[in-house]
């Protein structure tokens, strides 16, 4: 791989045709997820040989691309998400970007991208979220949705790893994932599609993984269902997400509260949010174990009244309870449809660290305002 070399500082090029205060409030009402973006964005180029080029920070906008560009053709693509939330104290912080960061470098050397320096990575968010602070939404569960991205620019159609990426970086103002509350979901169990393998792409956040499950989500809306849940692709029997979100199951034994959750094979996303639910799950006092788990033990689990909840999580809904299963082996419900406890207190937890009002005591937020 290329030598280190080090790293400009972003030039930062405001925009001439910023939103004003008016068409600004206009846009972020009721701005759903991912359709409204902020004034601005980060564009830095990378050259094999060079290394990371000159970035900026300049108005949101197309950017121009050859067609022959390899990212159009063989799909070297990979992003994150993380949030950016107002604070208790009106400042503005983001939760645990630093691992969003790694896990950008863990994605990029799967696919045979360049490293990005951590360091660049944080100081493009933060001269965004500065630049943008306007569209940082201020209710609890509403954030400013960060996006980071890169893809192979280089214009060669020979197949082989591009020698030109460009990292983007765009933010978009995002509301109440569930406007309504929280809403518990219908799953559907795949199992004509997988959507990783041993040996894969399933620990990267990649483009590709998303191309892929998109059929078999359709599947599931087919059903009559919200998501999809997978299984693994060697076995097909233990269950490792829901769509792009990480499972919990929530067992009660002997009066313990026990939250498990599929373990990491490298067929799974490390989910940020899973990572941090395992901690704040054991500081309530709760057990928390990483295992597999199979979907013959959801179902008889579940009738055998052991296992009490189930819920996804993940950055962009935080919390989802599962309400009801569909499956080719048969439907079942879980806690008459109803969110659980469980859920219902780590989704408190979390939001309230997220947004300043309990104490930080994990080190996890990262003040950029
Ligand atoms: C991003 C993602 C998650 C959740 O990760 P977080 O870091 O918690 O947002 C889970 N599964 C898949 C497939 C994902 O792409």
């Amino acid at each position: 791989m290329s030598t280190v070399m080090s790293t400009p500082t972003l030039e930062i090029r405001p925009s001439d045709h910023a939103a004003s205060a008016e068409e600004r409030t206009k846009r972020m009402t009721h701005p759903g997820f991912g359709r409204v973006f902020t004034d601005h964005m980060v564009v830095v180029p990378y050259t094999e040989g060079h290394g990371w080029g000159q970035g900026v920070l300049k108005a949101y906008g197309p950017i121009e691309m050859d067609p022959a560009s390899s990212v159009l053709h063989y799909g070297q693509a990979i992003f994150e998400g993380f949030k950016a939330y107002k604070q208790r104290d009106g400042g503005i912080a983001c939760f645990r970007p630093e691992a969003n960061a790694r896990r950008f470098n863990t994605s990029a050397a799967r696919l045979a991208m360049p490293e990005l320096p951590e360091a660049l990575f944080l100081e493009a968010a933060t001269a965004l979220i500065r630049q943008d602070q306007a569209w940082v939404p201020g209710a609890v569960g509403e954030s400013l949705y960060m996006r980071p991205l890169m893809i192979a620019t280089e214009a060669a159609l020979g197949v082989r790893a591009s020698n030109e990426y460009l990292f983007l970086l765009m933010a978009s103002p995002s509301g109440a994932y569930f406007p309504a509350g929280v809403k518990p979901v219908t799953v559907w169990i795949s199992d004509d599609y997988v959507r990783a393998a041993p040996g894969g792409t399933g620990f990267a956040k990649c483009a590709g993984n998303y191309a892929a499950s998109l059929v078999a989500q359709r599947q599931a809306k087919g059903e009559g269902c919200d998501q999809v849940v997978w299984l693994d692709a060697v076995h097909r029997k233990y269950i490792e997400e829901m769509g792009g979100m990480n499972i919990f199951f929530v067992y009660q034994e002997n009066g313990e509260t026990v939250v498990v959750t599929p373990e990491l094979t490298g067929t799974l996303l490390p989910g940020i949010t899973r990572d941090s639910l395992l901690l704040l799950a054991r500081e309530q006092g709760w057990r928390a174990e990483e295992r597999r788990i199979s979907v013959e033990e959801w179902r008889t689990d579940i009738q055998e009244g052991r296992m009490t909840e189930v819920f996804a999580c993940g950055t962009a809904a935080v919390i989802t309870p599962v309400g009801h299963v569909k499956s080719r082996q048969g439907d079942w419900t879980i806690r008459d449809g109803e969110t659980g406890p469980v859920a219902a207190k780590l989704r408190e937890i979390l939001l309230n660290l997220q947004h300043g009002v309990s104490p930080d005591t994990h080190g996890w937020m990262k003040k950029i305002v």
